[in-house]
């Protein structure tokens, strides 16, 4: 039957009950005759004694005190924690099972601490383990670099651990188990009417994931659009098929992208509004003020520049740093905090005409203002006061009448 990879999320492997869930689907599996292979998250939510951000806040938060070293192999114990009370429970319930630590599992990364990438797997533990008829458990969200450092993949990055593992391994197919019925229309905690996509195509899913559908980890949906891997998102607490991203979709519905797939959004953010003279823009200060934020890390997004004015965003957390690099300039900066962006995100939008004036309706008729907008052949993004999130996801939602249940969406 071949392998393959289940991936369980923190919400999946906390409670004891839900672990109860996590055993079943495995177990599942291997009754129709695939090698399991399992990829877990640290059990929990924040506050919970072994989930990430609770091992994290045993040290003084500010970065500057902090060895990224260090911080990661406090992080990366929350999943080996998880990695090993799963394979345990497995062997109590009478299957064989052997827990990995992510460099066991032979992920090998860079040294980039807190947000290593996976240069390769060398899956020969794996294949050896499950040839002897275990059921490996991997630790997600941790890989080992070639001289032996425990690193870190970044917030959400079980699901890349999962596809590489899944690519390197050759499995059929990569499910991602959660506490959603699969990736829906939005972000069901704040539109009650989305509806569950039960296909989709790798670029839509690649892009609600980059605008912020966190369902996915959008790099996990790349590795797999590279490695032509089958990824099913679904809910650990049901049987529901959730939803299923590949190649070549089944239904021929499918082959034509969606005008609007879903809408996606994203909190936290900053918008940083720069006032600049037409003298200052024929030097090169733009240019000096994009390289000195690009050298301290801090990523701009939405990016602005007129005769008049710069504008971008950035997540929240790098406002101190950004006031202070930008006080070495002759610019009057303006910071506006609790933004978001909304995104209707659509890979079928590209030439479509009026997309544009339906956003812009639905915002208007919900009374949240625009402060900014982008957008991309696959999506159109609207800057609002972190305020109106809720009014504006499900104006768009209605707009594009996403809470339709329509025969597109089987
Ligand atoms: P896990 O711990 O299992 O990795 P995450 O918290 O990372 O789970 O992802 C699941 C959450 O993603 C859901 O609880 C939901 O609130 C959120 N989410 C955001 N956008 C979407 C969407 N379009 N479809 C489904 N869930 C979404
Ligand atoms: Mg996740």
């Amino acid at each position: 039957m071949g392998i393959v990879v289940q991936k369980f999320g923190g919400s999946s492997t906390g409670p004891k009950d839900r672990r109860l869930h996590v055993q079943k689907h495995i177990i599942d599996a291997k009754n129709l005759g695939y090698d399991c292979v399992v990829v877990v998250s640290a059990m929990g939510r924040a506050g919970d004694p072994y989930a990430t951000d609770t091992l994290r806040s045993l040290v003084v938060c500010d970065s500057k005190y902090n060895s990224a070293r260090e911080l990661d192999l406090l992080m990366s114990c929350g999943e080996t924690i998880a990695a090993s009370v799963i394979a345990q429970e497995l062997t109590n319930a009478g299957y064989q099972a052997r827990a990995f630590t992510g460099g066991q599992a032979g992920v090998i990364t860079d040294h980039n601490f807190g947000s290593a990438r996976i240069i390769e797997v060398k899956p020969e533990k794996i294949k050896n383990a499950l040839a002897s008829g275990f059921i490996p458990v991997i630790a997600g969200f941790q890989g080992l670099t070639p001289d032996g450092e425990v690193t870190t993949l970044g917030r959400g990055a079980g699901d890349i651990s999962a596809v590489a593992v899944g690519v390197a391994l050759g499995a059929k197919m990569v499910e991602i188990y959660t506490d959603v019925d699969g990736i829906m229309t939005a972000d069901p905690r704040i539109e009650p009417h989305a509806q569950r996509l039960h296909t989709a195509t790798y670029k839509e899913i690649v892009e609600m994931a980059h605008l912020g559908a966190k369902v996915i980890h959008p790099r996990a949906m790349e590795i797999a659009m590279e490695g032509r891997i089958s990824i099913r998102i679904r809910a650990t607490g049901s049987d529901s098929p959730g939803t299923l991203v590949q190649a070549s979709p089944g239904s021929p519905k499918e082959i034509s992208d969606r005008t609007v797939t879903g809408i996606a959004h994203v909190c936290g953010m900053a918008q940083v509004q720069l006032e600049v003279s037409e003298d200052c823009l024929q030097s090169n200060l733009p240019l000096v003020v994009f390289e000195k934020l690009a050298d301290s890390g801090i990523s701009l997004d939405m990016i602005y520049v007129s005769p008049e004015k710069i504008a971008f965003i950035i997540e929240e957390r790098w406002i101190t740093e950004t006031e202070i690099l930008l006080k070495e300039f002759p610019i009057g900066v303006c910071i506006q905090q609790k933004v978001a962006k909304v995104s209707a995100v659509g890979a079928g939008m590209r030439g479509v005409p009026g997309v544009m004036a339906q956003v812009v309706k639905a915002l208007q008729g919900a009374g949240v203002p625009i402060l900014q907008t982008t957008d991309s052949h696959a999506n159109i993004s609207c800057l609002v006061r972190e305020e109106h999130i809720k009014p504006a996801v499900r104006a768009l939602h209605a707009q594009f009448e996403l809470d339709r249940l329509d025969n597109s969406r089987e």
